[in-house]
């Protein structure tokens, strides 16, 4: 059989390694009654509201979507203070991050990110023939005098995540501020913000002052998380106009679907379950970091809906004796750090769970 020649950048793209689905793990393992806190997904599901727009709108799934999704970046432009021409929506944030690559990247060019951080954007830049750069955390965070030492002439692409996934940790105003004023104006500065909304601490990074203030920077944030709608794909991107134009130009027309669209827009209005989210997420953070203090784990503290944490053992090993007692977890080793594992923050009931999985198993491997 003739085989058509893949494009030679393939060889160099490692499939991203998604969390193990629930239905997998009761199917493969005859259990039921999995818990999932591997994709930092929400554990209180969907607003109320947000389920009610998608049912209203069921009917009209044969047409197709607005593809300018006219009424979410209406809604998205009044709740952010930026006009809709600062808005391009994508299917999830993950697909901004390919089209980022799609709009900028020539073979040969250069991003840099920070490691360990989310491995769509080494992807995406993979996939253009171009080239991640990593520069190494420090302490766990965005080390941004190194990532500002680490730019060539061929750098396009700068990203900071922030919250980063896996650590949780973020960057401030005041080193966001001295990071952007030495920065040269055509490489583009992404904030991938998309656990923005769980954020306490008063010293982050206001990024959308930033941008208003003409700044070359895009921001990306997503419905997947905090608003509990990641099975309907659906991300936004705030830039400059010129930037939200070249994303356009790269973005398939009707990209993000009519429920997606609905739901979003009724999502963005429910306060009050928003509000119930973070408090699930609060009171879970105190009650895990406690748990790991109490058995000697180091952990970072998090300002998202997931921690790190060093269990001290191998991830993998772990990860598999966790399934068997139905709780999937992601292990360390994807990002660099195989003694680790990354938990998403869950309710009460489920967080007790996961502590008495990983005891038991901490127990056996000991
Ligand atoms: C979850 C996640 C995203 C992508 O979310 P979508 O579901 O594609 O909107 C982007 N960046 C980070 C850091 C994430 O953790």
């Amino acid at each position: 059989m003739r085989k058509t020649a893949k494009r030679l950048c393939l060889e160099n793209i490692n499939p991203y390694v998604p969390g193990k689905p629930i239905e997998e793990v009761e199917r493969e393992l005859g259990l039921s009654d999995v818990v999932k806190m591997a994709s930092n997904e929400n554990p209180l599901g969907p607003s109320p509201l947000a389920l009610k727009a998608i049912t209203d709108y069921l009917h009209r799934i044969s047409l197709y979507p607005d593809g300018n999704g006219y009424y979410l970046k209406q809604a998205l432009a009044k709740h952010l203070g930026l006009g809709e021409k600062n808005i391009v929506l994508g299917n999830g944030a993950d697909e901004l991050i390919i089209l980022v690559g799609v709009a900028y990247l020539n073979p040969g060019d250069e991003i840099i990110m920070a490691q360990p951080s989310f491995s769509e954007y080494d992807f995406s830049a993979r996939l253009m023939d171009a080239v991640p750069v990593c520069v190494p955390c420090k302490d766990f965070r965005h080390d941004l005098q190194a990532i500002a030492a680490a730019i060539t002439e061929k750098t396009k692409i700068i990203y900071i995540c922030n919250p980063n996934n896996p650590t949780g940790t973020i960057v401030t105003q005041e080193e966001v501020e001295k990071f952007l004023e030495k920065m040269p104006p055509e490489i583009l500065i992404v904030f991938d913000e998309a656990y923005y909304e769980f954020v306490d601490d008063q010293t982050y990074a206001k990024s959308i002052d930033f941008l208003k203030k003409g700044l070359n920077i895009l921001i990306l944030r997503t419905f997947s998380k905090i608003f509990g709608l990641a099975g309907l794909r659906v991300g936004y991107g705030l830039a400059a106009e010129q930037v939200i134009s070249d994303l356009n130009t790269v973005r398939e027309p009707f990209n993000v679907n009519s429920l997606a669209q609905v739901a979003a827009r009724a999502a963005l209005e429910d306060l009050e379950h928003i509000e119930a989210v973070k408090d699930v997420n609060r009171k879970g953070k105190e009650f895990l970091a406690a748990e790991f203090t109490r058995m000697g784990l180091f952990h970072i503290p998090t300002e998202a809906n997931f921690i790190f944490v060093e269990v001290g053992v191998d991830s993998k090993e772990l990860f598999q004796m966790m399934l068997r007692k139905g709780v999937i977890v992601r292990t360390g080793d994807i990002f660099g750090y195989p003694k680790f594992i990354r938990v998403t923050i869950d309710t009460e009931d489920h967080n007790r769970r996961f502590i008495k999985a990983l005891e038991e198993c901490l127990k056996e491997l000991a």
